[in-house]
């Protein structure tokens, strides 16, 4: 069993008791903070004076009887894609190193009002391009299970802060994976809600058809106290879904008629899935059936495709997205005089602001995207990959015909090496193959741990659903993991492998 203090429902129930105050828990993980984030590198800011005023001001609530939500006065790490005011808004990029949101995202108004305490901002790749933590400005993050291997991407600061103990629950975003993926890597819960669940208002853009924000937590109890505190409509993002958000508390612990759980064929015969992680989900998949589940054979077949749709959509995207980023409207300006002989200096800055301003792996997205739309490749590539992201949701629509939800890998690998792929896109590309078809076909999934491989790594287990179906997700976790006997754990930081 993990101190209570660790997770939001267990820091709560102290809150409500008296047995503990909300500026002793930010004491308490802002001194695990300075211990051991040296090492992580999960936090890339922290503010301490705010943690304490705000802790001072819930604390205040809390005597006079108003504090009503579970996440008042508890810390939550955002990623630094997230606009805050509170703090600097980086993406981890050169391109926005100083810049200042003049407004929360919606996901921070949403924490703020409901009394949550913004402890920080969490290491990212840059503008949330990666699936390792290695892209950014800051450095690498490291896994608190071993400091020589990566703690997945994009949002590996925010998985790495729950997974040390920075932080009671974070959000990150998820364009192809980047929550699920770190979360797996971690061994903390991940939750990708349905694209439109939660508003996009104040998310960083990166692929705005494929982004959506969600949050890390030690268990699925806490994912959903902090979905249900993020999710729902939002005037401010065309794309915001206008539906009822369920009590998704009272959802985690229904009674439910037996799932229905898919095994997704193309995921567990995948030859790029490691021997360790099949064996693993093998006896997951085991302790749904003796816990009442049927268990149905699921084909995707258009699997194959989704790491070529995924890799043509978001860079195309992206690179549209990107183009606010021009040394005029806001943002990094290289410093450039008119060179003699140059037709137009506004033309010279501006590329050399993008050349100097982005990384490698931003400007070869950029470049990827701008050759994808350009006359003459558009319908080669970018309607074609639209057909096929079309085809693959149409995959997943047969599929939930007959199961509750899908189950598979979130990985094909333990976490690797720091280094290892960094300079190797394809080989990076290839990590996200499981979770962009959630992405593509704008689903929601969740990672949840179950277990370790042989060198003592989490491996995490993904769970896919109708649209709109978090519930379901939650469920089927929290009965995986009671059956299971699943109890988070923290790493041994002061061992840490390094
Ligand atoms: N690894 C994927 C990419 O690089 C996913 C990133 C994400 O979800 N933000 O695009």
């Amino acid at each position: 069993m993990i101190d209570p203090r660790f997770t939001v429902h267990g820091a709560s129930r102290l809150l409500a008791s008296g047995a503990l105050s909300s500026r002793e828990l930010v004491a308490f993980f802002l001194e695990r903070i300075d211990r051991w984030n040296g090492q992580v590198n999960a936090m890339i800011a922290i503010d301490r004076e705010l943690a304490f005023e705000s802790a001072d001001a819930c604390d205040a609530m809390r005597d006079r009887g108003e504090a009503e939500s579970p996440l008042c006065g508890i810390p939550i790490a955002l990623k630094d894609n997230l606009c805050t005011r509170a703090y600097t808004t980086s993406c981890a990029s050169r391109m926005l190193e100083n810049y200042v949101s003049p407004f929360d995202a919606h996901v921070v108004e949403r924490l703020r009002q409901a009394g949550a305490i913004l402890i920080g901002k969490t290491n990212l790749d840059e503008f949330a391009m990666g699936g390792s933590t290695e892209t950014g400005i800051f450095g690498p993050s490291h896994n608190p299970w071993s400091s020589d291997r990566t703690c997945g991407g994009s949002s590996g600061g925010s998985a790495a802060a729950i997974a040390a103990g920075f932080a009671s629950g974070s959000l990150g975003t998820d364009t192809g994976g980047s929550i699920r993926q770190p979360a797996a890597f971690c061994g903390v819960c991940g939750i990708k809600p349905t694209y439109g669940r939660v508003s996009r208002y104040g998310l960083i853009a990166y692929g705005s058809s494929l982004d959506v924000a969600g949050a890390f937590a030690h268990d699925i109890e806490d994912l959903a106290l902090i979905l249900q505190c993020i999710s729902g409509h939002d005037p401010r993002d065309s794309t915001s879904l206008d539906v009822p958000v369920p009590d998704f508390q009272a959802e985690v612990k229904a009674t439910r008629a037996p799932l229905r759980v898919g095994i997704i064929r193309e995921h567990l015969d995948s030859d790029g899935l490691h021997p360790e992680m099949r064996q693993a989900l093998l006896e997951a998949i085991e302790v749904f059936r003796s816990s009442g589940a049927t268990i149905v054979d699921v084909s995707l077949p258009h699997t194959k495709y989704s790491i070529p749709a995924y890799y043509i959509i978001a860079p195309c995207e992206a690179s549209s997205n990107l183009a606010r980023y021009d040394g005029v409207h806001y943002g990094f300006r290289a410093d450039k005089t008119h060179s003699v002989g140059k037709e137009s200096p506004l033309e010279e800055m501006m590329e050399s602001t993008r050349s100097e301003g982005f990384g490698p792996e931003v400007r070869r997205r950029i470049l990827l995207g701008t050759y994808a739309l350009s006359a003459g490749y558009y319908d080669a590539y970018y309607l074609k990959a639209l057909k096929v992201r079309r085809m693959i949701r149409n995959d997943y629509d047969a599929a939930f015909e007959n199961v509750d939800l899908l189950l598979g890998p979130t990985t094909p690998n333990a976490p690797f090496r720091l280094g290892e792929k960094v300079n190797d896109p394809v080989q990076l590309y290839l990590e996200d193959l499981f979770t962009v078809g959630a992405n593509l076909a704008g689903i929601p999934a969740i990672s949840i741990p179950i277990g370790r491989n042989g060198d003592g790594l989490p491996i995490g287990m993904q769970l896919q659903a109708p649209p709109l179906q978090e519930g379901t997700l939650l469920a089927a976790g929290y009965q995986f993991h009671r059956e299971s006997g699943y109890q988070p754990t923290l790493p041994d930081m002061d061992g840490m492998k390094s």
